[in-house]
């Protein structure tokens, strides 16, 4: 006899369901289709007569990160903490040549495997080369590669657009649930251009979403602010001329912005020295924005992290990012939740859980199918263990991937 849909669907009922487009649900059940849909979410009374599976803790869905780079997972392990951005930066240079291309693919591999198990559903992962897309078409995760490009000189523009494109030409033959966009690196490190050419493709794809590193230390809004600091000099350390740089008497932010359109999708990166009137400006001139945050890399490089009460009271709309293994321990977003929750202990667990899945969903125009529980969507369960008696997570909360 053929079984009933309800006999096929899993039921789990978890201590706390978090639906994320709706509010926590206590003694919650969420029913699940054999390949994962979402059939239901309810109280455990309306399933006292069905068959459930029991989970201690927590369930939410996959998480979205939104900033990752997963082709320098070899640098695991590899650069001393705490140094600041410029000599992190440094290191990252002075390493990248020295590892085999069998050891850069098996750390790939495992920094793929590692986030799927963690419970992550998507990736918003910045390739500067092809060298993860193989793991990647085969992966269970489902990315959204930013295809990165930076010239510092104009003299280099033209080399960069076209290694670029191909790049990027290379991204898009991950086909299936996969997307890509070209995007710029940082402020600091493309030339106007640079932004020109990525403006100009907004103009003719249809608004790709960009990507950029944003305000990750203080010397950033030197170089725009007067042409001061670290990063006016770094350029004409590595041999480029750098002449043809202006300072605008602006914050990075604002002056970057001058050379962008109104349509970009934007997604701000680290935003660690961000001022609310960034914020502002940076609403006021686009259309969509999310920010970005990835603390334990913040902590890892700089020991600093935004001030988040100052950003969401500007209005921003936030999304966790690991970061590379580089700068970071592991690729975890419950890892960067619980450092978030370390420093602002008043933030909420049902809010973080929404900066780490509905909000990088939406990021990433991965909402379709991702980022809660809303019917019909499949976007993987995840267990979050050792929740406090107000469904708070803890120091000890782990998660791992049920479905
Ligand atoms: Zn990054």
């Amino acid at each position: 006899m053929a079984r009933k849909y309800w006999e096929m669907t899993k039921k789990y009922w978890a201590d706390m369901v978090f639906p994320i487009h709706e509010n926590p649900i206590k003694d919650g059940v969420v029913e699940v289709a054999e390949d994962g849909t979402i059939i239901a979410i309810r109280e455990r009374a309306e399933y006292v007569d069905h068959e459930v599976i029991k989970i201690e803790g927590g369930l939410c869905p996959g998480f979205v990160n939104t900033h990752c780079h997963m082709e320098l997972s070899f640098m695991f392990q590899q650069i001393p903490e705490q140094t600041g951005l410029v000599d992190f930066v440094k290191h990252v240079v002075a390493i990248r040549d020295n590892f085999t291309a069998e050891e850069e693919q098996a750390a790939i591999q495992r920094a793929n495997d590692e986030m799927w198990n963690n419970g992550i559903a998507a990736v918003g992962d910045i390739s500067n080369d092809n060298r993860s897309f193989a793991i990647k078409k085969a992966s269970p995760l489902r990315f959204h590669t930013f295809v990165e490009v930076f010239d510092l000189s104009p003299t280099n523009t033209e080399n960069t657009i076209n290694v670029g494109k191909s790049v990027f030409a290379e991204a898009l033959k991950l086909g299936g649930q996969h997307t890509a966009s070209i995007t710029p690196h940082a402020p600091y490190s493309c030339t106007p251009e640079l932004y020109r050419f990525c403006d100009e493709r907004t103009a003719e794809e249809g608004s790709p979403i960009l990507s950029i590193h944003n305000q990750e230390n203080p010397e950033e809004n030197d170089l725009f602010l007067t042409k001061t600091g670290i990063w006016s000099e770094l350029p004409v350390a590595w041999g480029f001329p750098f002449d043809w740089f202006k300072p605008y008497g602006l914050n990075s932010l604002p002056a970057m912005c001058q050379h962008l359109s109104h349509d970009n999708q934007m997604l701000f990166v680290h935003n660690t020295f961000t001022e609310a009137q960034d914020v502002a400006w940076a609403h006021d001139h686009f259309s969509n924005v999310y920010w970005a945050t990835c603390a334990n890399a913040n902590i890892f490089i700089e020991n600093n992290t935004p001030n988040y009460d100052k950003l969401l009271n500007a209005g921003a709309i936030l999304t966790i990012g690991t970061d590379s293994l580089a700068s970071n321990w592991q690729l975890c977003v419950l890892s960067e939740l619980k450092a978030i929750k370390a420093r602002f202990p008043h933030l909420k667990t049902a809010d973080l859980l929404q900066w780490a899945t509905l909000n990088g969903a939406k990021a990433l125009r991965f909402e379709e199918d991702l980022g809660s529980f809303e019917l019909g969507k499949r976007p993987g369960l995840v267990h979050i263990s050792n929740l406090d008696g107000n469904g708070e997570m803890t120091a000890n909360s782990v998660a791992k991937r049920v479905v």
